[in-house]
């Protein structure tokens, strides 16, 4: 965060304790702010039960989980609360930038179609990412350098081996596995082209019905800071 205004009191979590604390906090005439890593607050009410019925609040005969979280905003909003939301992407873009400050832009080459988890059962349809060594090893060193700095903020780290890949498709039909296993294996070594990689990025994706959607949150030019 750039801002340096000073509060009496930030509170980490923006869920029902969190909220409520702000709200007395308000009471206090305390200047308050709240940091919370996700886009929207309620923590367990939001993520986990939104619909669900709540029966032990006092002064609700019943109410849903969503409508605690908005009557909790309302609360909070008769004082000058701060909210501060997806404070964790300001970390992810300071890694980021850390990361590849001392990188040069290196050249990968697209080629060879494949899919997780096998081509067999394909869910995923992916084209390969190779590069001369030193391509390569810029490659690896970055991953190991995002990998290390993200489980040093609290993420699980990846269990699954690192595959260079760009995602093509997503496979929702599983009865054109057998016909797709045979697209696959003609285009195994299919050379698509090449390019420079030069930035990092970090990309937002939600899941939707009718596809995902991807934002870019931030986007870090190699070399930036040096
Ligand atoms: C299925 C289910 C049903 C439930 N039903 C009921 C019920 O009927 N009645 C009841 O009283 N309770 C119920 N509970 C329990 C209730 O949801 C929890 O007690 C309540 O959510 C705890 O509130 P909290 O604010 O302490 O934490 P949380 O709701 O967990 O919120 C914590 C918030 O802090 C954020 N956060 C954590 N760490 C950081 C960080 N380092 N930086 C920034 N943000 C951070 C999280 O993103 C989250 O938004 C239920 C729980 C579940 C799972």
């Amino acid at each position: 965060m750039d801002n340096q205004e000073l509060y009496d009191i930030t509170i980490i979590g923006a869920g029902p304790t969190g909220l409520f604390g702000a709200f007395y906090a308000g009471m206090r005439r305390l200047k308050t702010k709240i940091i919370e890593a996700l886009p929207e607050a309620g923590g367990q009410l939001g993520v986990l039960y939104p619909e669900k019925l709540i029966y032990d609040v006092p002064g609700y005969y019943e109410i849903k989980a969503k409508d605690l979280t908005r009557e909790l905003v309302r609360q909070i909003m008769r004082f000058p609360v701060t909210l501060c939301f997806e404070e964790q992407v300001e970390a992810l873009g300071a890694l980021l930038r850390d990361v590849v400050a001392g990188m040069m832009p290196f050249v990968l080459e697209a080629r060879g179609i494949g899919a997780f988890p096998n081509p067999r059962a394909p869910r995923v349809i992916w084209l390969g990412l190779q590069g001369a060594p030193e391509a390569m090893a810029s490659l690896h060193r970055m991953h190991a350098g995002i990998e290390d700095g993200v489980a040093g903020l609290g993420f699980p780290r990846e269990s699954r081996a690192f595959t260079a890949h760009l995602t093509l498709a997503r496979v929702r039909d599983r009865q054109s596995g057998a016909a797709l296993a045979k697209v696959l294996e003609a285009n195994r070594d299919r050379a698509v082209g090449s390019f420079t990689a030069a930035s990092v990025g970090l990309i937002k994706s939600e899941l939707r019905p009718a596809g995902a959607v991807y934002t870019t949150l931030v986007e870090v030019p190699f070399g930036a800071g040096v």
